[in-house]
């Protein structure tokens, strides 16, 4: 599992990315980036005199997301659908606190990679700092148009201080599967494993798209939110024209 430092390095891969927060019960959002981090958790900062400043303090959340691509620009293929070429998302959301300002200063004389917020502070007063002490989130290495590998799709999730997290991938339940293969068949992930008596999902591969959910006709595979079976149904008549057409 990826620990702090490891995420901390994933994110310095790009300088900026986005903070989100809760504002009157909308979400909000702006770039800001870690400035450090320690077993303590991921340290950024911002001013007192911001809507963001508030906002943490109000609710003590945040989320955070960064994406990393070979090609910054967005590209088209020539059905008009968006093209990815390989990179990876990284994204968390945890609580956070504000670090009072003699509590910097004394960690900045043990750890000298906290003297530049001091010295951020001392420049402008009005900025503060806060930790990210507890979050879980997700790292999304993607290869769609697999170049590089046989699979569209690494990701890993993780945690931090105990918050609570969810692992990636659908699951089929052994008892309700009766090793028909449709959903391998379905699966452009790569994500099913092969069984005589029943298939099994390789979460780190799966996306969670729900095409193994859509067509399975014993209602085998866990989806995380599972959709309302009329829903569920149409996407397997809808699905299965697909695949027939496109054999
Ligand atoms: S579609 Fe359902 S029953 Fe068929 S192999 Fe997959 S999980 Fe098993
Ligand atoms: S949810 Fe999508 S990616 Fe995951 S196993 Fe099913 S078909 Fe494959």
């Amino acid at each position: 599992m990826l620990n702090v430092e490891d995420v901390f390095k994933r994110f310095e891969q790009l300088h900026s990315y986005s903070f989100a927060t809760i504002n009157d019960g909308y979400p909000d959002i702006r770039i800001a980036h870690f400035v450090a981090w320690d077993e303590g958790g991921l340290y950024f900062q911002t001013m007192k005199v911001k809507p963001f400043y508030k906002q943490l303090k109000e609710t003590k959340k945040v989320a955070v997301l960064s994406l990393v691509s070979k090609n910054e620009k967005a590209s088209h293929d020539e059905m008009g659908l968006s093209e990815f070429p390989p990179g990876f998302f990284i994204r968390l959301k945890g609580d956070v606190k504000e670090v009072d300002f003699d509590q910097l200063k004394q960690k900045a004389k043990n750890d000298s990679k906290f003297m530049p917020l001091v010295k951020d502070i001392e420049r402008y007063p009005t900025m503060t700092t806060f930790v990210v002490h507890r979050y879980s989130g997700e790292l999304y290495d993607f290869d769609f148009e697999k170049k590089h590998r046989d699979h569209k799709l690494e990701r890993e999730r993780f945690n931090f201080n105990g918050f609570d997290y969810i692992n990636c991938g659908f699951v089929i339940q052994k008892d309700k599967c009766i090793a028909c293969g449709s959903c391998y068949k379905a699966c452009t992930f790569n994500a099913i494993e092969k069984g005589d008596k029943y298939y099994k999902i390789n979460g780190s591969y799966c996306d969670e798209c729900g095409s193994c959910y859509s067509v399975c006709p014993t209602n085998a595979v866990i989806a995380k939110t599972p959709m309302s079976e009329e829903d569920r149904n149409l996407a397997n008549r809808m699905l299965k024209s697909y695949m027939h057409s496109n054999k």
